[in-house]
């Protein structure tokens, strides 16, 4: 019979390191190909940056809440898991709002309304019929506020982009640059000349039936993302005899193989249970923060790691709030996006309770209330109790809500979610460079390719692709 730890060491095919949503959607896209996988986690959990919790009938996120279907493997990889079942945020829960003034404005749906609303100007609103008869950029390196303001104008920039980054990126619009963090929206302009003729041009596209099922729509998983990353983990490791998701691995570190063989040219050490252990593969994929390369792949030259390495986390702390009685008729929204030139301590407050079911006790509500990110990156650092204050402050000037909450449980997280600036290129060029020296060695996760959940598993979707041994 094997022991453990001769099952940890062992050839296998592929090696990931990191068993966050890219790890394991990675792993399970490999599998989907019959190829040979071990994901390495240093935690002795899996999920990453995703977990879900529930208690006395509240389920909440310590991190991402929700994602966008935005590529048709995000659904099929639901449909193969089958354990899991893909929840969509309802219709009536749709409403965007934003802070302006001393209250929430909803942000404009349709015609009527674009020409109602308080939150952008009168000369803005009348720009933007102008905007696909503007001329298109061309600064590459342009960023995601400049280019706004150049098409849209200024209160758009302030009103809608502004805020939005916020609640995408925890992120500064003059800081990100638009083809790095947005690139959708970059090559619409590039491609079309304008955002407006370009979302025309697109709808109009032919779609085969396996395109439609990227919807756009907001989903979560039932019972939160968490559902979704335990049916992944029950389907990487599968009926198979030996384990092939190790949790508790530390200390890891990757070397180019001795053998001079092509199936064993990758060599992972780590510790396990106090002992070392090796995993021999062809190809090795990391899936792990930037900061944790250095010591992960110390065959890479300093220099040449110190570009992959050039990239900001922006902290973000989030709070759970819960109201087990109706507390918020008036908040039946996906959620609040606060604005940074109205100097509010909150970045916005999001609402999965109205956006899915089963997030509260009956008749109650769950939010999540972001603060920090870049532009107070010291809140991370706060006490608790100076937060959960800053928590109950928001409650009451932006929801008028006196009462205390039943549930109120902060999450930090000091390196959340990278921002795409300008050095981005001088990343993604120096990870292709390493890619390229190194056959076999992949370097992946957010630091590249996308922020968002469904950027990470169609990041997973396309290594899958490319590996065939
Ligand atoms: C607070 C917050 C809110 C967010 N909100 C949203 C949202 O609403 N919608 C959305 O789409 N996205 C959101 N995101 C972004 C999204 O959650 C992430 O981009 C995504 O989950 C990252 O997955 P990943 O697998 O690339 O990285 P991670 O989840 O960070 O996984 C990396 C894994 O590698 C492991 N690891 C790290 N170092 C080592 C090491 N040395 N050895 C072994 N293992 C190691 C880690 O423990 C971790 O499990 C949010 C993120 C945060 C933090």
């Amino acid at each position: 019979m094997q022991t453990m730890a001769s099952q940890q060491n062992r050839q296998t095919q592929v090696v990931i390191i990191g068993a966050g949503l890219t790890g394991l959607s990675t792993a399970f896209f490999l599998k989907q190909k019959n190829l040979e996988v071990v994901v390495l986690e240093e935690k002795d959990r899996t999920g990453g940056q995703v977990q879900s919790f529930s208690e006395r009938g509240f389920v909440f996120e310590s991190g991402p809440n929700t994602g966008v279907l935005s590529y048709p493997e995000v659904v099929e990889m639901f449909q193969v898991l089958g354990d899991v079942e893909l929840t969509t945020a309802r219709e009536e829960a749709k409403k965007r709002l934003i802070w302006k003034g001393n209250r929430f404005h909803a942000l404009p749906a349709s015609l009527p309304s674009a020409v109602l609303t308080p939150l952008f100007t009168w000369k803005d609103k009348f720009r933007i019929l102008g905007e696909p008869f503007r001329s298109k950029g061309n600064n590459p390196d342009e960023t995601v506020a400049q280019l706004a303001a150049r098409r849209l104008g200024r209160s758009f920039v302030d009103y809608a982009v502004d805020p939005f980054l916020s609640g995408v990126y925890a992120g500064n619009p003059n800081t990100l640059v638009t083809r790095y963090a947005l690139p959708k929206l970059y090559n619409l302009e590039q491609n079309y000349g304008s955002f407006i003729k370009g979302s025309i041009a697109k709808a109009k596209e032919p779609k085969t039936e396996r395109d439609r099922l990227a919807t756009r729509k907001v989903f979560s998983a039932q019972g939160g993302l968490s559902a979704l990353v335990k049916a992944l983990t029950n389907h990487i490791n599968g009926k198979d005899s030996q384990q092939n998701i190790i949790t508790g691995a530390k200390e890891i570190r990757i070397k180019p193989g001795t053998d001079g063989l092509e199936t064993t040219r990758w060599r992972t050490e780590f510790i396990h249970n106090g002992e070392l252990c090796t995993l021999q593969s062809k190809y090795v994929i990391t899936t792990v923060g930037s900061y944790s390369l250095p010591d992960m792949l110390p065959f890479i030259e300093t220099e040449q790691l110190n570009r992959v390495n050039n990239l900001f986390y922006a902290p973000i702390v989030q709070a759970a709030v819960g109201y087990s009685e109706e507390a918020l008729p008036h908040f039946q929204a996906f959620g609040g996006l606060v604005p940074s030139c109205e100097q509010q301590d909150i970045l916005g407050i999001l609402n999965p309770s109205a956006c899915f079911g089963n997030r509260a006790p009956q008749g109650g509500s769950t939010l999540a209330v972001f603060m920090g990110g870049v532009r107070h990156p010291d809140y991370v650092q706060r006490s608790d109790r100076e937060l959960e204050e800053m928590v109950l402050r928001n409650m009451h000037r932006m929801l008028g809500i006196r009462k205390d909450p039943q549930l109120l449980r902060l999450f930090k997280h000091a390196q959340a979610i990278p921002q795409y600036e300008t050095n981005s290129g001088e990343r993604f060029a120096a990870i292709e460079q390493i890619e390229r020296q190194y056959p076999g060695l992949y370097l992946k996760g957010n630091l590249c390719g996308g922020i968002g959940m469904a950027d990470r598993i169609h990041q997973a979707y396309l290594t899958a692709q490319a590996i065939n041994v």
